[in-house]
This record gives structure tokens, sequence and C-alpha cells, in this order.
């Protein structure tokens, strides 16, 4: 049961657990696939008049590329989720879900939906340390190393130059000194 009448609040809170399906046409568009059904869970509540909480978790697994190396990888996504929801119609508060006017029930689909967006767009990664890939030549870093060096800025590398040209002149004057 993923969306609860709202006069059923009245009397205290109401325990939601669900299931939605992978090819649920809730997830067209989000940029990422589900490797199995998302699982949610938790209590809605009232708030103050007009306001309902739910807290709970959703989990489930995404494929989505990493986002350091691009590879195709599975995230296990098990997020807790604090919602509000409002019944005001004009609420300024961008984090606050917005009932639809006349509805007389709190869904929760649109919630799971923008959770699993920000948690996947957050956390994939092919592991905790991709190295990523090289930002020059384009190369996976994971399996292969190159010769790029970060560019440097025109201003060190002059700098560079200097350094090098007196530590010339010092070792021809040092090798002088030898010779006499
Ligand atoms: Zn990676
Ligand atoms: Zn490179």
């Amino acid at each position: 049961m993923l969306s609860v009448q709202i006069g059923a609040l009245d009397r205290g809170p109401v325990e939601v657990s669900g299931i939605v399906a992978c090819d649920d046409p809730l997830f067209d568009g989000v940029g990422f696939e589900l490797g199995e059904s998302v699982r949610v869970s938790g209590r809605l509540s009232g708030a103050t008049v007009g306001r309902f909480y739910w807290k709970g978790r959703i989990a489930t697994t995404v494929r989505a590329t990493c986002r350091r190396c691009l590879v195709a990888t599975a995230l296990g996504i098990d997020v807790r989720v604090d919602a509000m929801f409002t019944d005001s119609q004009d609420a300024e508060d961008p984090s606050e879900y917005v009932v639809p006017q006349g509805a007389g029930l709190i869904d929760l689909r649109e919630v799971i939906r923008e959770e699993l967006i920000l948690a996947t767009r957050q956390f994939v990664l092919c592991r905790e340390d991709c190295n990523g890939l090289c930002q020059t030549c384009g190369i996976d870093l994971n399996l292969h190393s190159c010769d790029c060096r970060p560019s440097l800025d025109p201003r060190w590398s002059a700098l560079e130059t200097m350094k090098t040209e007196s530590g010339e002149q010092d070792y021809n004057g040092s090798s002088q000194e030898k010779n006499l």
C-alpha cells in the first residue's frame, strides 16, 4: 500500500509498505535501469494541520554507469527517507511534496522516484576508489596508465625553465673550480 487516505491519518500513524515493479512507468526517463523491484516501507503520520510526514526506507538495485569511469555497474540502494507533504497549494518550501487539491490521499510514488534519482546520482561508483578516466586522453585509469601529466600553467613552466638554467650555471661554476 503506497498511498494512504488522509482521513485515516486523523486516527494516527499508518504503516506503509509495498513493492514497485522495475518496469513500472513511474521510472520512465529516470536515467538508470532497475535491477530488481523497489521495496518500500515506513510510517506515515500527521504533523501540523494539513501537513504529513513519511519516515521510511527505499531499497533496490540500480544499473547505471560509474560517474567516474563510465563503466556499467550495479548499485545496491538502501536509503532512509524523510518526506514532508502539505495540502497547501501555494507551499513555498521546495522540499515539501504538495498533495493535489481534492486528492484526499497521500501517494508516495513521486517521492520514491525522486529519492531514487537522488541516491543514484550521488552514489554510483563501480568501486569506492575508482580512478576514473584520464582528463587528457580519456583512458580508463583503473585498467591502464598513461603518460599524460596535468597540464602546467604557462607561468609555472617559465619558472621551471629559469630554475633549470640557473642550475646549469651552478654546475658549470663548480666544474670550473674543479678544473682549477
Ligand atoms: Zn568507475
Ligand atoms: Zn592520459
